[in-house]
This record gives structure tokens, sequence and C-alpha cells, in this order.
């Protein structure tokens, strides 16, 4: 591929614009068995897959907390239908997969526990650049919705047979509990609170010698986004959920960074279960 040894891209984690890379197809190969792989995994309990667009109503993201949490890392679109001076439109880019479906469920009693997916291209205005930080990414996350107790075990055992199902790939993945990093000193309380009770947890793994990044994560939200989309249970209290949330450009990154850039010479057990 000498022609194009100018094109670089995920391969290689260089781009001429940074935390922005171009996939190719031996690239998006591996990233269909990813998601195979993920729909798999839930095929017991997900009702129904969706694949969202890079945009989402500001409204959403607002109703969702995003643009108060996470200022910094929001994009928005401006433009101008008249061709004057381009303002903000009612669009934000997507920053997580999970917040197109909150609006699905919105003023509605569930009157059964009920398991979404959904993949989006995220966006997140990130101030660093090493390897596997983009400020364009895929995200697949699996959603649950129902009562307290049943989300929390569900986010256990999401968390457990994603690990599970990663290191059978052939990744040194470790199970670690995490926070977000909020802002300033409320921000401070928000992650220390969030440790506390254990609502986040990171799937980490290689993604290059001295670098490991989390390539999926599992939170549970409690009430947060029952009460911000007005979901109910039957007997009335608010929807609890959880979500599982894979990067697909981070295990593409780890995988190569285990088996090698050429899917060809990967271990034969990995290839199978990537269908490559
Ligand atoms: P990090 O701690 O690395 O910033 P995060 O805690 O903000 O990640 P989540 O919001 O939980 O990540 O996002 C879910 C998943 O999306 C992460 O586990 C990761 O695999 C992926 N992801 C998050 N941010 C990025 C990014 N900037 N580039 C590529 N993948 C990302
Ligand atoms: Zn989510």
């Amino acid at each position: 591929m000498a022609a194009l040894s100018h094109i670089r891209g995920l391969e290689d984690g260089t781009s001429e614009i940074r935390g922005v890379v171009l996939s190719s197809s031996a690239n998006e190969k591996i990233v269909d068995g990813l998601r195979r792989g993920i729909g798999a995994l839930f095929a017991g309990d997900r009702e129904e897959h969706f694949v969202a667009t890079p945009v989402i109503s500001r409204r959403t993201s607002e109703r969702a907390g995003y643009p108060t949490t996470f200022p910094q890392l929001l994009g928005a679109v401006h433009g101008s239908q008249d061709g004057d001076e381009p303002t903000a439109t009612d669009l934000v880019l997507t920053s997580a997969a999970c917040h197109h479906l909150y609006p699905l469920l919105a003023g509605k009693v569930l009157g059964a526990p009920t398991c979404l997916s959904v993949e989006a291209t995220c966006y997140r205005g990130e101030k660093t650049y090493e390897t596997g930080r983009l400020r364009s990414f895929r995200m697949y996350e699996v959603v649950r919705f129902g009562q307290a107790g049943a989300v929390e075990q569900w986010r256990d055992r999401a968390l457990r047979s994603a690990d599970q199902w990663l290191s059978g790939l052939g990744l040194s993945t470790r199970v670690v509990q995490a926070s977000d990093p909020f802002f300033g000193r409320t921000g401070d309380f928000l992650a220390r609170t969030q440790r506390e009770q254990q609502l986040k947890w990171e799937i980490t793994a290689e993604l290059t010698e001295d670098l490991s990044q989390a390539i999926a994560s599992a939170n549970y939200h409690k009430e947060y986004f029952g009460e911000a989309f007005e979901i109910t249970n039957t007997d009335g209290s608010e929807t609890h959920s959880a979500c599982l949330a894979f990067g697909l450009d981070r295990i593409t990154l780890a995988l190569r960074h285990a088996h090698g850039v050429d899917t060809s010479d990967w271990p034969l057990a990995v290839r199978a279960n990537l269908a490559l």
C-alpha cells in the first residue's frame, strides 16, 4: 500500500488532525467483529439495537446534564440558514451514545425491565491527544432500565461478561473503580461520591507499551436519568438505569497492540472470534 503511505489513521496512531482518525477497511472488519461480539453477549436481554447520528438535540443533552457537568468536552453545531454570521443551532454533537435512548422512554411507565443498545460517533473536546484519546470516536452502549437492585446486579454481571469476552480476545484487562473527571470543587465532591458508591467501573487494557486506557466503562446512574426524563416503574418509583459503554476504536487499538498490525498474523482463536 505504498501509494497510500501518506494516509495515516488509527493503525499508526497518527493523523493530520489531532484526535481525528481515518479508519481503513481492515480496521472496519475488526470493528464489525466487535459489534457482533457485543451483540452476542447481550442477545439474552437486549430488545432492540439502534444506530444514532453524530448529532443530538441540544435539549436532550441539557436534560442529560452534559453541558453543565462537562462544558469543556461538549461540541456544538453552529450554522447560518441565510448566510449571516453562524450562530448556535438546536443541535450539539453526541457526547455519549446512551443519550439517544432516554428520549425514547421519556414520560413512560416501564412495565418490565428494559434493555436497549445503541452505537454513535461521539465528540469530546479532549485536552490531550495520547494514543486512543480521540475527539471523534465510536461508542457502543448497552443500557438497562428497571428497579434499583436489579439494575445494579445487571451492571455487575454485564461488567464481568464484558471482561471475560475482552480477555478471551487476548487482551490483558484490568477492572478498576473509576470516577468521571468532574470540574471544580463540586466536581471533586461528585467524583468522591461516585467512587464511594462504586458507581463507575472501567475495563482497562494496554494501547501502547506504557499506556493503558479504559476500553469499556460501566456506570450505574441510580435514578439520575429516570428523574431527568421522567421514566417510572409501575409502582410509581423512578426507574434506575445503568450502561456499559464499549469504546470500539480503543478496543481495536488494544487488539493491534496485543496481536500486531496485520490481522492475518493474529491468533486463530481471536480471528475466529471476530470472524476475521
Ligand atoms: P476516559 O477516562 O478515558 O476519559 P471516560 O471515563 O470519559 O474515559 P466514558 O465516558 O465512560 O469514558 O466513555 C465510555 C467509553 O468510551 C470509554 O470506556 C472509552 O472506551 C471510550 N472513550 C471515552 N473517551 C474516549 C476518547 N476520547 N477517545 C476514544 N474513546 C473514548
Ligand atoms: Zn452511557
